[in-house]
């Protein structure tokens, strides 16, 4: 369960995320019409693809693009297995501390540089299973809050 007292300060509501995520599904759906499309949810880089991409259009879901290293990587592997179209789709977007130049091509929201936690991301393996994301009470990362 949540404490009041963990959060700083709510970011992106449920509501925001229900409402674009309904329009992202949308979005994708009616550009990939027709199409056989692979999605590649990345969590950590331990294991292969099960099946070939070879002249497949991808689609690479990522939950937040931070300095793009990561991604930056997954892709040009991607790349090499000579898809038909490669695309990227982030929940979350932190521009202002990008290393390296990733195009976007379906965005959920740009965020500050903040350390952000719920939907899926965590912070020490805790808080993801909120469903709306914000950041933390500084006093968490200090072990201070119990
Ligand atoms: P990048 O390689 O783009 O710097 O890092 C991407 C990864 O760093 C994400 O997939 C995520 O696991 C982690 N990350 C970056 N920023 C945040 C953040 O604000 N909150 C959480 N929980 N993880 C983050």
């Amino acid at each position: 369960m949540l404490k009041n007292n963990e959060i700083d300060e709510i970011l992106i509501t449920e509501g925001e995320i229900r409402e674009k995520v309904i329009e992202l599904g949308g979005k994708i759906t009616r550009d990939y019409q027709g199409k056989d499309l692979v999605f590649i949810g990345v969590l950590r880089i331990l294991k292969d693809l099960d099946e070939t991409i070879v002249g497949k259009d991808v689609l690479v879901v990522e939950d937040i693009v931070d300095t793009g290293l990561t991604l930056d990587y997954l892709l040009r592997i991607l790349k090499s297995r000579k898809p038909s179209s490669l695309k990227v789709c982030t929940f979350l977007n932190k521009s202002a501390r990008r290393k390296v130049k990733i195009k976007v091509d379906y965005l959920g929201f740009d965020i500050p540089d903040k350390f952000v936690v719920g939907y899926g991301l965590d912070y020490a393996g805790k808080f993801r299973n909120v469903p709306f994301v914000f950041t933390l009470n500084p006093e968490i990362y200090k072990g201070e809050l119990k």
